[in-house]
């Protein structure tokens, strides 16, 4: 695989390559650049790192790769170079133009899409507390291609930045000022996640898209966020990537004195309450079940009842706030693993929302929609599969082009 002559290339025809690394798996995507369009050739991912590997690739819809790998052997680093691998023999004498990546955190510093370099790596390393899960396993492959194409541009986006339009007061924790001029405030994240349903929007709810808008990014990682026309005004998460709804295994939102009580009574220390809050939680932590909706939607277990029950009891209770952050309410839009495959966790939330006006047309629940509210809903609800590999990409491409 080589380099391209220059990034100027991309716009007229080239090939961009989008990755998503996440805290078990890396999802890539690869479009074609040809007359500034973005076609998608081909897209996948590599799930189960570091546990049981498993490659599967798609162009056109179609399976072109299913592979599973012994137990162990692969990790965020070695997935890169494998995909690399594929990637050649699967199209000989592939130039990639760029490669975008998807970064969790950007601080108060990085708001924009930037090229990356060896100093920008260091930089970020340094928000890996504010998010363990993830900060660093996105970081992996950018060091890789650093090493491995050091001419193929890296344009690194941020799920921090869709978020930069949020006002003071959305953003501001009630702590004294010399700690939010320390940049010790709201960021929120799955950035890339609002922004590719904010561009949806339009066109199937014109209404909601010039509106007030409240997206329900339901994955193993939740949050929500509030959109005015468009743009972010509130969202669940924070500082950290631990805030807001309960998650797979991240506890949400929580009393701070319940970490002091931890530190001081149960004797726990700093790296014990890091395990506590992002690893041993959420659902799989009240459940005792599993951090899984499938497993626990499938089991009879009570307590994966309840965990279930807390994940829609603290969703109605956000959407509530977030509507109050935008003084009402137009629309609600299911996305990510959850939102967009079960079907009874949309309905519960749904049915928690009747008094925002939402009204569920179950059929079409059922079917996965687009359209999830009846004709005659004041509150519109819907079904949008995201595409943050789609948003990498545009970044990407816009980026060079200004360049
Ligand atoms: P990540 O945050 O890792 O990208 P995803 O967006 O892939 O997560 O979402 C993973 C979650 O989606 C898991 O809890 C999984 O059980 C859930 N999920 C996926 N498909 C379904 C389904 N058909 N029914 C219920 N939950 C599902």
């Amino acid at each position: 695989m080589s380099a391209a002559a220059t990034a100027r290339h991309a716009l007229a025809d080239g090939t961009i390559l989008s990755l998503n690394a996440g805290s078990s798996s890396l999802k890539f995507a690869l479009y074609r650049t040809a007359g500034g369009a973005l076609t998608p050739t081909l897209r996948g991912q590599l799930e189960g790192l570091g546990v049981s590997p498993r490659f599967v690739a798609r162009a056109a819809g179609r399976v072109v790769a299913d592979e599973k790998l012994p137990p162990g052997t692969l990790d965020h680093q070695s997935a890169l170079d494998y995909l690399l691998a594929f990637l050649d023999r699967q199209f000989t004498g592939l130039t990639l133009t760029a490669v975008g990546h998807r970064v969790v955190h950007g601080g108060a510093e990085f708001m924009l899409p930037v090229r990356a370099d060896a100093a920008l790596v260091a930089a970020l390393d340094r928000l890996v507390p504010l998010a363990p899960l993830h900060q660093s396993h996105t970081l992996a492959p950018i060091r890789v291609l650093l090493e491995r194409l050091p001419d193929v541009p890296q344009v690194v986006c941020f799920d921090t930045a869709f978020h930069r339009t949020q006002p003071a007061v959305a953003r501001t924790f009630a702590l004294p000022r010399e700690l939010t001029a320390r940049g010790i405030v709201r960021y929120g994240f799955h950035g890339l996640s609002y922004e590719y349903i904010a561009q949806a929007l339009p066109a199937l709810d014109a209404r909601a898209a010039a509106g007030r808008t409240v997206v329900l990014h339901l994955g193993n990682g939740a949050s929500m966020c509030a959109l005015a026309a468009g743009r972010s005004a509130a969202t669940t998460m924070g500082f950290t990537t631990v805030d807001g709804l309960p998650m797979g295994t991240r506890c949400g939102a929580l009393d701070p004195g319940v970490l002091l009580y931890c530190m001081t009574e149960l004797r726990m220390d700093a790296a014990a309450v890091e395990r506590l809050i992002y690893q041993q939680s959420g659902l799989l932590g009240v459940s005792g079940v599993s951090s899984d909706m499938r497993t626990l939607e499938a089991s009879a277990d009570p307590h994966a009842r309840e965990a279930i029950e807390l994940f829609v009891y603290r969703i109605g209770c956000d959407l509530g706030a977030l509507a109050a952050a935008l003084g009402g309410l137009d629309a609600i839009v299911f996305t990510a693993g959850i939102g967009e495959h079960s079907v009874a966790l949309r309905e519960r939330v749904c049915r928690a929302a009747a008094w925002l006006g939402v009204e569920l047309d179950a059929e079409a629940n059922a079917r996965h929609g687009a359209r999830i509210s009846t004709a005659d809903s004041r509150t519109s609800a819907w079904v949008v599969p995201t595409d943050e590999e789609l948003m990498i990409a545009q970044h990407a491409q816009a980026y060079l082009a200004t360049r």
